[in-house]
């Protein structure tokens, strides 16, 4: 039929179980499996065959199902038992901000990708899910917090593999009305709907609500009828289409996002832009100023005050950067619009590449914001080498970006059997307590007959998993029928399982483990002491190294010594992760060093008991403690990439063979393996609090959400006094900086003595610059020391003080200003410095 509308006519639900559908539209099931049993039950192959969404249950159910669980008392025990931990969390006032933010302003989350469930197909990978898991830890803590995306109404894409091994992309088309979403509604309750010139067109955008827990997640989708069919597609896909379809959506997300924000009358005082995608959202925001009579530069002050940039990977793909010409005709309006030039614009967002000046996202989110992250320590370093060109006179480590470790949010990946345990061995409020370290000690006390019981269970679940998925993908591409029956025996319980899934990006090296096939078939063949791996994961459509990734694995799980051992699966999603890292024995990940940002799977696999086996990348770097896991490699810095992956996957075959294997295949006594549910128990009890997504959310607001409340209140304060004055002082300062001339001297005897002092000296012609306003400093560097003394003001532009070498050894000393003004996020912020 050629449709002309659509509608949701929900089942009259009988009363008993009346709320399902209340329960339906909010998230909060996708991290309470007891929550998702009520829906299963009603039809678990409905329940199977749509992506384990509530809503189209609901939807599918025949009404007589419905009467009949409305009359079974265990099934109406289960849903009271539901609703009343749902009343509870949703109704909690103590919350941990109620009682430790309470200072904090509304924060509005900006991110391109969010993983909350497998129906919800809006991710494409791990920058998705910990957006995802960020909102759904901000409710648990009950912060005051908004998040903004794209609804993506093909969403991703859904993974084939072929019988060439290849990667098929396939483009389902998401019913909306079966999503648990509703249309947004602003305070009147009319549904949120409006247009934004994009090239001078006017692109129509319509914003959906889904609830996650306590916080509502807006979603932007230009796929509406006022729209012709390209604007309709603007939101089609994630990551698809080319540079100036990406450009489109991020402007849809930072200025669309902004829009919405305004009409739906949410106030926010903190904006987090999760990646460079979001950078245009400081854009609209200088606009909405400018358009009320503010100058551009006062207007740049009042926005960036209070907004954070999460910058999430080295990789140059998660770098936009586009060409000049490009952005002219997409933000051709916008200097006027913003009063300021074309060239003071790009200047904002200038990245030189070697193709020439690029409109760089991520250094425009660096200069509209006044704090900045990396997502582990590892990854903060490398994003201040990285940016160190946008701040004149900082050393490396001076670099104004910080870091966040990343977490995961424990509940959405921790198995109900986990969960059921724990409820008897932890305290009882140890869900709103995950990343107390105490509440994990208990773990210690757990047997190792029921911890060895559970995660029996739980692998068992993951390989009926991976049978049932393999047997279905053999049919499909028309396997025989013997290899259809031979996937009823892929896997043994017996053997020592390794997972390996994630983006199938080339430096996260999926066949390092594939470097000596020799090796490895000796390992899995092992009769006494096998080993088996399971991999899975997507390739940008785009990635054709990443697709032959998968190709190579492929076809060696097809080879007769592998087969059933080392399996690939197709279509990595949440619901893949989850029974993967719920399931296997060891988790595995190494990437090319130091390219994996943070990682987050191999958190999610420790939650679950089992050990993580990574290079030393990203949070593992940090996690890893000699008794939790074991490390792949060492903590070199490789010239030559091959070199690199000899390194590292000899390293990784010698801990297999020497370490893991046998350990795994002890057994004791009673037929347990103690020493290795020892590991296990270390996983739980080291990496469970530390990399929860609980610990970071809370990082986030102590570090960053709470001192940006202030500043943005500060700087913002009588009608924006001091974004005027830091604003006009950096124009001022700006013009008269490369008059400024300074010189200096050290009075260096031939040789000194621990304790003594030596005298440093400067001179500063400050082309009109106030005094107060320049700080003038020396350096000092012993080794890998460093430190900062400030000179004294001696009258007549001259500066002094005494630098106490207290060590003895080899000193180098520097002597530097800076134009420094009160209100300023640190003497870095202007990116101005001179040298003596
Ligand atoms: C956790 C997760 C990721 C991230 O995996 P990494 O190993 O950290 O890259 C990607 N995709 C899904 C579905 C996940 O659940």
């Amino acid at each position: 039929m050629k449709t002309i509308g659509k509608v949701t006519v929900l089942p009259k639900l009988p009363d008993a179980i009346a709320r399902l559908s209340e329960l339906a539209y909010n998230v909060y099931w996708s991290w309470t499996p007891r929550a998702q049993e009520l829906y299963q039950a009603l039809d678990p192959q409905i329940w199977e065959r749509f992506q384990h969404n509530p809503v189209r249950t609901l939807l599918e159910v025949p009404r007589a199902r419905l009467d009949a669980v409305a009359a079974d008392p265990d099934y109406l025990g289960r849903y009271t038992k539901v609703m009343a931990d749902f009343d509870a969390y949703m109704g909690k006032k103590d919350t941990w901000a109620a009682q430790n933010a309470a200072a904090l302003g509304r924060v509005a989350y900006f991110s391109m990708e969010y993983a909350f469930h497998e129906s919800l197909p809006i991710y494409s990978g791990g920058l998705g899910v910990l957006a995802g898991d960020h909102c759904k830890s901000a409710s648990d803590l009950g912060l005051p917090f908004v998040a903004v995306g794209l609804l993506f109404h093909q969403g991703y894409f859904r993974q084939s593999i072929n019988k060439d091994g290849w990667q098929e992309e396939a483009y389902d088309t998401l019913d909306l009305t079966t999503l648990p979403i509703t249309p947004a509604r602003d305070a009147f309750g009319v549904e949120v709907r409006f247009s934004m010139p994009i090239q001078g067109r006017q692109v129509f955008i319509r914003v959906w609500e889904l609830k996650v827990g306590r916080i509502p997640v807006y979603l932007l989708d230009t796929n509406v009828p006022e729209n012709d069919d390209h604007d309709r597609q603007l939101t089609a896909r994630l990551y698809g289409g080319n540079q100036e379809w990406r450009i489109q959506q991020e402007l849809i997300l930072g200025v669309g996002g902004v829009r919405a924000l305004r009409l739906l009358g949410v106030d926010a005082n903190v904006f987090h832009m999760n990646e460079g995608h979001a950078s245009f959202l400081g854009l609209e925001r200088i606009r909405e100023l400018v358009a009320g009579g503010l100058d551009f530069r006062t207007a740049l002050e009042a926005v960036a005050s209070g907004t954070l940039f999460t910058t999430h990977t080295p990789v140059p793909a998660g770098n936009d950067a586009f060409a000049l010409d490009l952005m002219d005709r997409y933000l051709g309006e916008w200097p006027a619009q913003l009063a300021t030039s074309r060239e003071e614009l790009y200047e904002l967002a200038r990245h030189d590449q070697t193709w020439g000046q690029s409109f760089s996202m991520t250094v425009l989110a660096l200069r509209l914001s006044r704090a900045a992250n990396g997502v582990s320590e590892l990854h903060g370093d490398v994003s201040r080498k990285m940016w160190n060109f946008l701040f004149d006179g900082a050393s490396e480590r001076e670099v104004p970006i910080g870091h966040v470790t990343n977490g995961a949010h424990t509940l959405t990946f921790l198995s109900q059997n986990l969960r059921d345990l724990y409820d008897t061995a932890l305290a009882s409020d140890w869900t709103e307590r995950l990343e107390d370290p105490a509440v994990w000690e208990a773990v210690n006390s757990i047997s190792d007959a029921d911890l060895a019981r559970v995660q029996a269970e739980q692998k068992m679940d993951m390989i009926r998993f991976v049978r049932e998925r393999l047997r279905v993908q053999a049919e499909r591409n028309g396997a025989s029928a013997a290899d259809i029956a031979a996937t009823e025996d892929v896997l043994s319980p017996d053997a020592l399982i390794i997972g390996f899934a994630r983006r199938f990006a080339t430096y996260k090296r999926a066949t390092l483990l594939f470097r000596d096939k020799a090796r490895l078939a000796r390992l899995v063949n092992d009769p006494e002491r096998p080993v088996q791996f399971v991999f899975a994961g997507k390739a940008h459509p785009a990635d054709n190294p990443g697709k032959a990734f998968i190709q190579e694995i492929y076809r060696v799980s097809q080879e007769p010594e592998f087969k059933g051992k080392i399996v690939i699966l197709e279509n990595y999603d949440m619901h893949v992760a989850r029974h993967l890292v719920q399931g296997v024995d060891v988790w595995l990940n190494n990437p090319r060093r130091p390219l994996e940002a943070s990682g987050t799977s191999g958190m999610k696999a420790s939650f679950n008991g089992s050990p993580n086996f990574s290079v030393l990348d990203g949070w593992w770097r940090e996690g890893y403690d000699g008794t939790n896991g074991w490390p792949i490699g060492d903590e070199r810095e490789y010239a030559d990439l091959n070199s690199q992956d000899d390194a590292d996957s000899y390293s990784m075959y010698e801990t297999l063979e020497k370490d893991i294997v046998p350990l795994y295949h002890r057994r004791d006594a009673q037929g347990f393996n103690h020493d290795w549910l020892a590991i296990s128990r270390r996983a739980m009890v080291t990496v469970s609090p530390q990399y929860s997504m609980q610990r970071q959310v809370i990082d986030y607001v102590q570090k960053y959400y709470l001192p940006l409340t202030k500043r943005a209140a500060t700087v913002n304060a009588n009608t924006r006094t001091l974004a005027r004055e830091i604003g006009s002082w950096k124009t001022w300062v700006r013009q008269q900086w490369p008059h400024v001339q300074l010189t200096a001297n050290a009075q260096m005897p031939a040789s000194i003595e621990p304790g003594q002092t030596v005298r440093v000296t400067a001179h500063v012609q400050p082309a009109g610059i106030q005094t107060g306003e320049i700080l003038v400093e020396a350096v000092l560097e012993r080794g890998d020391e460093r430190s900062r003394v400030p000179l004294h003001f001696t009258g007549d532009g001259n500066y002094a003080a005494d630098l106490p070498l207290n060590e003895s050894g080899l000193y180098a000393i520097g002597v530097r200003a800076f134009p420094v003004y009160p209100g300023l996020s640190s003497e870095f912020e202007t990116g101005l410095a001179k040298w003596a």
